[in-house]
């Protein structure tokens, strides 16, 4: 039987797994919990509900996507690669798993980081996809921004080909556990300095710290950043789809505010139907 992975359990994961469940295809939602509907107070402008608070209109989603038998894992994605068949293969800080085919319904990032000459440096030594980029930094000092598993696994891409990695969680603590290889500092930076490329950062007590690059892993991984780590075409951090959700990778497609447009609920659930659909075609011809 042919497997769908749906990363995202908002508006938009739901709706494509209701239709690919109910088209009898495998398939399993991975997801941390709640998304940006978390933070919104009211909702009054869903078609059907009177007003309702975003928890409870996602509780409603994961309840009727439970009625029809769907699979959940909790877990955090926080990469997404390919087996020898060309296979999706997700890997989570705890497992891995395959699919013919993967939906990113991972919602918006709304992590940022104000920090002097990061934006200016991106692409001249600051980096967003360590398995991207690694090659251009073997046998040199690079340094993580971030401070949990993302972090982490980002880190850990690093170390097998550089001289050295560091994460810099920019005055937070750790959310996981760091291995010996990988030194660790909790100092708050000030800036990211170089001439053309990046050099070194400051942190609040004036030390310079020397690095050739910065690799960036805040928060935990969004759809466009498992996105870049595979070559699916993004644009102002939004993933590229056709007009049936499909990127340019076939078996992955992507839906809900990843793919920008309205950001709203109703926007979310049309994108995941069509989605859901499409999945089903791909899988089942
Ligand atoms: C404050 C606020 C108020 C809002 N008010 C309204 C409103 O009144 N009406 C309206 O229509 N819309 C409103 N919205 C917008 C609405 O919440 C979003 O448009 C909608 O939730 C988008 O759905 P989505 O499925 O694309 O993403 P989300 O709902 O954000 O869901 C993303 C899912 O992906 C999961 N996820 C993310 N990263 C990972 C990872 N690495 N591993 C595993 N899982 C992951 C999350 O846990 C979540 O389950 C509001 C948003 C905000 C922030």
């Amino acid at each position: 039987m042919k497997k769908a992975i749906v990363i995202g359990s908002g508006p938009a994961g739901i709706s494509a797994a209701l239709y690919l469940k109910r088209s009898n295809i495998d398939v399993t939602v991975i997801s941390k919990g709640i998304g940006a509907l978390e933070k919104a107070e009211k909702i009054e402008n869903f078609y059907g509900t009177e007003a309702l608070s975003g928890t409870e209109l996602y509780e409603r989603g994961i309840e009727s996507a439970k009625k029809l038998g769907i699979e959940f894992i909790k877990e955090q994605a926080v990469s997404i690669d390919f087996d020898e068949n060309f296979k999706p293969v997700i890997e989570t800080d705890k497992n891995s798993y395959k699919a013919d085919a993967v939906l990113l319904a991972m919602g918006v990032s709304r992590k940022s980081q104000n920090i002097k000459g990061l934006k200016e440096f991106e692409g001249k030594g600051v980096s967003y996809c360590a398995v991207c980029d690694a090659f251009f930094y073997r046998n040199k000092d690079v340094a993580v921004l971030g401070n949990g598993e993302y972090a982490l696994h980002e880190a850990s891409v690093l170390a097998q080909t550089s001289k050295s990695v560091t994460i810099l969680s920019n005055g937070l603590d750790m959310e996981t556990e760091i291995p010996e290889n990988i030194k660790y500092i909790n100092k708050k930076i000030i800036s990211v300095n170089g001439e053309n490329t990046v050099q070194s950062v400051t942190f609040d007590d004036s030390e310079v710290f020397e690095t050739s690059g910065i690799f960036v892993a805040l928060g935990i991984a969004g759809s466009v950043d498992l996105a870049r780590k595979i070559g699916i075409e993004v644009a102002d951090n939004k993933i590229i789809v056709n007009e049936n959700m499909q990127t340019n990778i076939p078996s992955i497609f992507a839906a809900g505010d990843c793919i920008g447009g309205l950001l709203q609920v109703s926007k979310a659930v049309s994108d995941g139907a069509r989605a859901g659909l499409a999945m089903i075609n791909f899988l089942k011809n």
